[in-house]
């Protein structure tokens, strides 16, 4: 006899072994679309203008497709912001499924890359470092700071991001690993010019979402970017995914010690980059710093400059 769902007498299409609940298609979807609205009911607010960061990948699709569904004015309040770090055979490829959910979903976006801002492609950058392991670090504090340009461009509340629940525990470990002690308890509340970063899907296991996106037929790019075997956080990566097979829930053990920890945190003391004008931990900021590495301080792009920079919007 087949298993039925915990919740109606239809058969179950999943086991979620960490609840011990058997779920039919329905309220499968339905759970995974509660849990997304638990985690950003608090940021919908009526004539609120958000970002959503896009690559085109399961977690950002998935995403995007959810909060659509979820606000009253989508066209409106919705800004897709897909960015090109320039990963040769990579992100052309998922860009262009970013573009497709953006087109069905009817919402705008912009497009922009670390090459028409920076000056450079991560692949060159890595050229230039001849370091691999480096990559990583290069693209998500450049990344970051093209969320920034944007959110402040165009006003924007905050910045969804599509990280799972693996991301955000492979996060707090990493920075366990590296000492990170006050990227894992410092708070940060309202700071001028500080776009804050939401993760709407931070409770939601990788395989649910590849089931979600199945079950709803959403297309995404399938593959990893190629600098991802070089990096540590593959290691931590699959360091949890091997002890999830073996107990299932300890991604959410992780998840609420880091949501512990950061309570006890104190609130971040940010200034003013001396070069670029964004909020910084340092007098330098971290973007400044690596663009003055690669000799590309005439490539910084400051704050009060944003007003001139031309960024065209797609429909
Ligand atoms: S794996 Fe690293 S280099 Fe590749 S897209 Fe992610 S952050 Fe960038
Ligand atoms: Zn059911
Ligand atoms: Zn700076």
């Amino acid at each position: 006899m087949s298993i039925r769902c915990s919740y109606c007498s239809k058969p179950a299409i999943y086991i979620r072994k960490y609840s011990g609940e058997n779920l039919c298609k329905n309220h499968f979807i339905r759970s995974i679309e509660k849990k997304v609205h638990k985690t950003i009911r608090s940021f919908l607010k009526p004539d609120i203008k958000i970002g959503l960061a896009v690559s085109g990948g399961k977690d950002s699709v998935v995403m995007a497709y959810i909060i659509r569904k979820m606000l009253k004015n989508p066209s409106e309040s919705i800004l897709g912001i897909l960015v090109d770090e320039g990963i040769k055979g990579y992100r052309e490829f998922s860009l262009k499924y970013a573009e497709s959910i953006m087109r069905k979903l009817g919402l705008k976006y912009v497009k922009v890359s670390f090459k028409d801002f920076f000056g450079i492609t991560l692949n060159e950058i890595i050229d230039f470092l001849g370091d691999a392991k480096l990559a990583c670090t290069y693209c998500g504090v450049l990344r970051r700071r093209l969320l920034d340009i944007i959110g402040n461009k165009f006003g924007l509340a905050c910045i969804f991001t599509g990280h799972n629940a693996y991301d955000v525990a492979q996060t707090l470990l990493l920075n366990i690993i590296q000492g990170n002690i006050t990227h894992i308890i410092s708070k940060r509340t309202e700071i001028e010019n500080f776009t804050p970063r939401i993760y709407p899907l931070k409770y939601i296991r990788e395989e649910e979402i590849i089931l979600y996106a199945k079950l709803k037929g959403l297309e995404y790019y399938p593959e990893h970017c190629p600098y991802r075997p070089t990096v540590l956080r593959n290691k931590v990566r699959v360091f949890i995914e091997e002890l999830e097979k073996d107990r299932p829930g300890i991604v959410y053990n992780i998840l609420h010690i880091a949501e512990k920890l950061s309570e006890y945190g104190e609130e971040e003391k940010l200034h003013k980059c001396i070069y670029c004008g964004f909020p910084s931990k340092r007098k330098v900021c971290k973007s400044c710093e690596l663009l003055i590495n690669l000799g590309l301080k005439d490539r910084i792009i400051r704050i009060q400059d944003l007003d001139s920079i031309e960024i065209k919007i797609y429909k």
